[in-house]
């Protein structure tokens, strides 16, 4: 990479880990905020809901002084964190939880007259006796006001254990400014509710400060795996074009080999030919099976290439073959793809004229697997040119494809190849009526019919029960170089 692509790329990834940062932290910061005043919303109910319903409950105009002050006593001692509660009248204190006679002036700080409206309050205080801090809640009960002394030590320290102890909050008076729980600090804020039956405005979010140690460790994080993510399609990229170049590289060397796999009539008790199939042998390396390449090779087009120089080791080859069996045929793999090009088929017919070799006993296979092969009627026609030079049709991997048997038998093939995948179900169900079925069917066509992957004495006894006869498949021979088919066919 050049300085200015390195400069570029740096330049993206911060760019991109920027945005995605501040993304995440806004999402996190505003929904963690929302829990979080909830769960202060929440506490601050518990603390003065509780009790104010049970003040409401308890009041009675009918009752004596003495009576009332002994029920507010009750539930002072039954509430935690609860100081006292007194009763006011025409802005005089008339009775508390400890006192049944008292008529003296609220103090003007706190007197209902200094809050004009209906709503209840919550406000701050030192309390005269103690000089400690307490929370007054105060709200309006029949012709008078209730006022709730709470301990505001302990209803802060609630406050403080709350979750996402990250983010800060603030509790003040609903009116005023003033602040009643948690620090008024600079912050950003993120929630805010404003909650006229306890008399507060709730706020949460989250210092700068904080804020920013956030971003810098979520946006390392995002860095480094944006970094990560984009070399690792790099090395893909990078990994896609280096196979593509070894492929490129290798059919200018001929590295695609032919392999030999016999196909054999058991009625004849011989090898009556073979499939051709491609083995990828770079130099240096292991030789590879069809797996690793040949998808890559047919999506490419360059299996028309591959093919051609398959055929032409071919020839030298079936030279050979045909100084042992002169009857011998092989055949080789072909795609609809291939046969619909013109240009290939040229290149082809005249492989086949310039090499006596090839111009008998050359079996062309079509998978079933192919959607085009029914419905192209262009393949027909192309399949009935090349029988005019010799080659015989075989329908590959029958039973596996899209075909039903009426389009099947509409082109003219003249081999059929029955997959394995009906040895796997005889296996696997013990049950061999479909294996039945199958053989019935293709019969009808009265073609020769070619069992593929045999691989045991028990599964050959079972196929030749149904009366197959040819048979492909490890158990008579596994696919081979041509010197080591050459030995196995004498
Ligand atoms: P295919 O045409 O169905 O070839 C038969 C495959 O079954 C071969 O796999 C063969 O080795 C394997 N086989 C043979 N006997 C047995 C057996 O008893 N048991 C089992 N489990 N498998 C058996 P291979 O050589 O790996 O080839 C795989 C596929 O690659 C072929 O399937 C064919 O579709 C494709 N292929 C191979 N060579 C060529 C080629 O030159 N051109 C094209 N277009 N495709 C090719
Ligand atoms: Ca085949
Ligand atoms: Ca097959």
């Amino acid at each position: 990479m050049s300085k200015a692509q390195i400069k570029k790329s740096i330049l993206f990834t911060t760019i991109l880990s920027s945005l995605l940062t501040i993304i995440l932290l806004y999402i996190f910061c505003y929904t963690t905020s929302i829990l979080k005043t909830y769960e202060i919303a929440d506490i601050l109910y518990n603390k003065v809901y509780t009790p104010k319903e049970k003040i409401k409950q308890s009041h009675n105009e009918k009752l004596s002084i003495i009576k009332r002050q002994q029920l507010l006593k009750d539930i002072v001692l039954s509430t935690d964190s609860m100081r006292g509660i007194y009763y006011i009248k025409d802005n005089h204190y008339l009775y508390s939880d400890r006192n049944a006679d008292m008529m003296y002036q609220v103090p003007k700080n706190l007197s209902p007259l200094s809050y004009p409206g209906q709503d209840p309050i919550l406000i701050k205080e030192k309390h005269d006796k103690l000089n400690q801090s307490v929370v007054v809640y105060m709200f309006k009960f029949g012709n008078g006001y209730y006022q709730m002394f709470l301990n505001l030590q302990s209803i802060a320290e609630k406050l403080n254990a709350t979750a996402y102890s990250f983010l800060t909050y603030q509790i003040s008076e609903t009116n005023s400014p003033k602040n009643i729980f948690g620090k008024p600090k600079d912050f950003i804020k993120f929630e805010k509710i404003v909650t006229r039956s306890l008399g507060v405005t709730i706020t949460t979010g989250i210092r700068i400060h904080v804020m920013v140690i956030m971003f810098l460790i979520l946006f390392s994080i995002n860095y480094i795996t944006i970094y990560l993510v984009r070399l690792l399609v790099n090395y893909l990229k990078l990994k896609n074009l280096n196979f593509s170049m070894r492929i490129r590289k290798s059919i200018k060397r001929n590295e695609f080999i032919p392999y030999y796999q016999g196909i054999y009539s058991t009625k004849e008790k011989r090898f009556i030919g073979a499939e051709l199939l491609c083995r990828w042998h770079e130099k240096g390396s292991k030789i590879l099976p069809p797996a690793v390449f040949i998808e890559y090779l047919e999506t490419t087009g360059k299996i028309k290439p591959v093919t051609l120089q398959l055929l032409s080791q071919l020839a030298i080859d079936k030279s050979k073959i045909n100084q042992i069996n002169h009857d011998f045929y092989i055949s080789i793999n072909m795609t609809v793809e291939m046969l619909l090009d013109d240009d290939f088929i040229d290149t082809l017919l005249q492989l086949i004229k310039q090499n006596t070799s090839l111009q008998h006993g050359l079996v062309f296979e079509l998978t079933e697997r192919d959607r085009r092969l029914f419905f192209l009627k262009q393949v027909k026609h192309n399949m009935a040119l090349l029988k005019q030079y010799g080659i015989r049709w075989a329908l590959d991997d029958f039973g596996t494809g899209y075909s039903n048997i009426l389009t099947a038998h509409s082109l003219p093939f003249d081999i059929i190849k029955i997959d394995r995948i009906f040895i796997s179900i005889a296996n696997e169900i013990g049950d061999d009526s479909i294996l039945e079925n199958i053989v019935t069917l293709v019969n009808n066509w009265q073609l020769p019919v070619i069992m593929e992957g045999v691989e045991t004495q028990t599964e050959l006894a079972r196929l030749e029960l149904v009366n197959l006869n040819l048979f492909q498949g490890y158990f008579f021979s596994k696919p081979q170089p041509i010197r080591q088919f050459l030995t196995r066919i004498k």
